[in-house]
């Protein structure tokens, strides 16, 4: 037996100096203990020999530079525990905003486009209590957001396929949401490590990041409902070229919590 402690220090070394590494030690001892994660709720535990043979494993792969929560198999996303793996991008608390928005508007018939782990569609149709239609191109990203659905018991419909192409014919929506694939060629050639593990269908938007918002641009009013709202999450610095490409609807862009402006409101 070891103290529980102890092994967090060993693990916070470890995984120095990473600025996440005492967070990141906590949360996968906390997780091979079946504790909370917090300093307190460890202070007097002790950990057996399996116990700190799984720690040690899981303190290797963090160290190889796989994301956390895909270590954990969970992120949270709008006070919800969503399940997470290499079948979808994580939750970012960056797109808390895209859903804070589309609550805020009490839609009664939704969409969602690269719903990748469910988590937007999900959180939307849990707490706004309203059905949702998501889509994605990724069959195993969609079997993923099933399971996230199924979890939080949230109506969510689910079509495969390309962008609007995966719905059936005749469907309109009063609110349209989308976080689409967004980085630039020269993004994805200076990913961080854990990034690097993300599917790459979820992260690359074409050489300037802007292939998505065009197609959708291009499709979208046939399928809002008069008076509707598109939402898009966008990538630092390109607001302007949204807006400039969504004219001459009438736009507004959002800040997030750090002050970049992060979702595009288009009305018809
Ligand atoms: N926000 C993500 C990142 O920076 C990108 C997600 C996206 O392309 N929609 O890694």
């Amino acid at each position: 037996m070891k103290p529980a402690f102890a092994l967090l220090r060993e693990g916070e070394r470890l995984l120095s100096p990473s600025p996440d590494a005492r967070n990141d030690a906590l949360e996968l001892l906390a997780h091979v203990l079946h504790a909370q994660r917090s300093a307190a709720a460890l202070l007097d535990r002790e950990a057996d020999e399996a116990e700190q043979a799984a720690y040690s494993a899981l303190l290797t792969r963090r160290r190889g530079g796989e994301p956390l929560q895909y270590i954990l198999g969970e992120a949270w996303f709008m006070g919800l525990a969503f399940r997470v793996d290499h079948r979808a991008l994580i939750p970012r608390q960056d797109t808390e905003l895209l859903c804070e928005l589309a609550l805020e508007k009490h839609p009664k018939r939704p969409l969602e486009l690269c719903t990748g782990s469910g988590a937007v569609a999900v959180s939307l149709a849990a707490l706004n209590k309203t059905e949702v239609t998501a889509t994605d191109i990724s069959p195993e990203a969609l079997s993923l957001a099933r399971e996230n659905a199924a979890r939080h018991r949230a109506p969510v419909r689910f079509f495969q396929g390309d962008l609007f192409a995966a719905l059936p014919p005749g469907e309109r929506f009063d609110l349209i949401l989308c976080n689409p694939p967004y980085l630039t060629a020269r993004d994805m050639q200076a990913l961080q490590t854990e990034v690097k593990r993300e599917p790459k269908l979820a992260l690359y938007g074409g050489p300037d990041g802007l292939d998505f918002y065009r197609r959708i641009r291009a499709a979208f009013t046939r399928f809002l409902l008069p008076g509707g709202t598109l939402l898009l999450e966008m990538g630092r610095g390109q607001a302007e070229a949204l807006a400039a490409l969504f004219a001459p609807y009438k736009t507004q862009a959002h800040k997030d919590l750090n002050g970049i402006l992060r979702v595009l409101e288009v009305k018809i």
